[in-house]
């Protein structure tokens, strides 16, 4: 099995290279990112292992499938980047469904305490041998109320770190999962009263038409002065520009992005020394209350082994059995994995 591996990174390949030896894939690692102008890269290969910012459009899907291409298998579990509807019957989908929730979760609190504790501006102080404490002031997470948007895999272990800082939570997900709400610390409301009662808010649902800009104006009218704003889910979840006025206005305290509407062409790339041409993102990044990372939140050793281990299964499943539980099938709502493996 020969794999066109795109959009590689140093940290990528031995994980892939170890799983992938041991299994009969054979990978070559391409640094460019899947898209139009990339796919012939992919000829002569019996499929394509992508990442979050590659573009898996029609026009890629027809040329994958006039190469004779077969399966696109995803190495993370968002699939927003792929057009399933055009792929339904065209070529296989597979996914990583679950590596790591622990990894987006536990950066999620790290960014929440780094804004919140002006950690990142102690960091930076104290290497100019500045020991003011003006203007560090934070405040304690125990007692506060966090609106949790999105209760499944990475969102439950987040509700679980937040009562461990003895935060109540409230939850809102599409598909409660009943058992967690205890009625006292954990309780599901709708999203008005999340926003209304919330002073951080966190998102962890995946990105779809129901979600595009979840947070937005409307949601910032009806949110706390000061609400802290978490994003380590997917970009569009919040609208760039109206999270930029609600900074500017004050009606929002801080915000922790690990993900952005428009990191496709920024994210994972050097651009120090180069001029910014997205002026939302510059602007934010210039707020004292603004902490970006650039869609690291699953970056651990443990997550990369379990998505290289999970990738490797998938590739080779499918193509012994024509079969993978781990295929997205549009056929099942483009959410769900197929249920039986048989898409076509
Ligand atoms: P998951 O599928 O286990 O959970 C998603 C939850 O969102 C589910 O409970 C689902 O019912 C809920 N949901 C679906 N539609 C909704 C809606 N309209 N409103 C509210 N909730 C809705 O996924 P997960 O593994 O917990 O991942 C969550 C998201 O995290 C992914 O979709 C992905 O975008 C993101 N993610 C980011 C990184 C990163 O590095 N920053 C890494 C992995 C995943």
């Amino acid at each position: 099995m020969k794999i066109a591996f795109f959009d590689t990174k140093p940290y990528d390949k031995p994980s892939f290279e170890k799983f992938g030896a041991e299994n009969g894939v054979t990978f070559k690692y391409f640094e460019a990112k899947l898209n139009e102008d990339t796919v012939d890269l992919a000829h002569g290969f019996d499929g394509v292992c992508v990442f979050v910012n590659d573009t898996v459009n029609a026009a890629v899907i027809d040329r994958l499938c006039e190469m004779g291409v077969k399966v696109i298998a995803l190495r993370c579990a968002g699939f927003n980047n792929v057009d399933m509807k055009y792929a339904f019957g065209k070529i296989h989908v597979l996914r990583v469904p679950a590596y790591s929730p622990y990894a987006v979760a536990e950066h999620t609190m790290a960014m929440l305490l780094t804004s919140i504790r002006r950690i990142h501006k102690a960091y930076i102080r104290t290497r100019d041998f500045n020991f003011s404490l003006v203007g560090m002031t934070g405040f304690d997470l125990h007692g506060k109320t966090v609106g949790v948007i999105g209760t499944g895999r990475i969102g439950r272990v987040f509700v679980d770190i937040c009562r461990g800082f003895g935060m109540k939570v409230l939850a809102y997900d599409k598909f409660p999962a009943k058992e967690i709400d205890n009625g006292d610390t954990v309780r599901y409301v709708s999203l008005d009263e999340l926003f209304e009662n919330s002073d951080i808010i966190s998102l962890h649902c995946p990105l779809t038409e129901d979600t595009y800009h979840i947070i937005g104006d409307e949601a910032f009218a009806k949110c706390k002065q000061g609400v802290v704003i978490l994003n380590t889910s997917r970009g569009a979840l919040v609208d760039a520009e109206a999270l930029l006025a609600a900074i500017k206005s004050r009606k929002v305290g801080a915000a922790c992005l690990d993900v952005y509407e428009e990191e496709s062409d920024l994210f994972f790339e050097d651009f120090s020394g180069h001029i910014l041409e997205d002026d939302t993102l510059a602007r934010l990044i210039s707020m004292p209350n603004v902490i970006v990372s650039s869609h690291q939140a699953f970056l651990t050793e443990e997550a990369l082994e379990n998505i290289a281990e999970t990738t490797v299964g998938n590739i080779v499943q499918f193509f012994e059995t024509n079969q993978c539980p781990n295929e997205l099938c549009y056929r099942y709502g483009g959410a769900e994995d197929c249920k039986n493996g048989k898409c076509f």
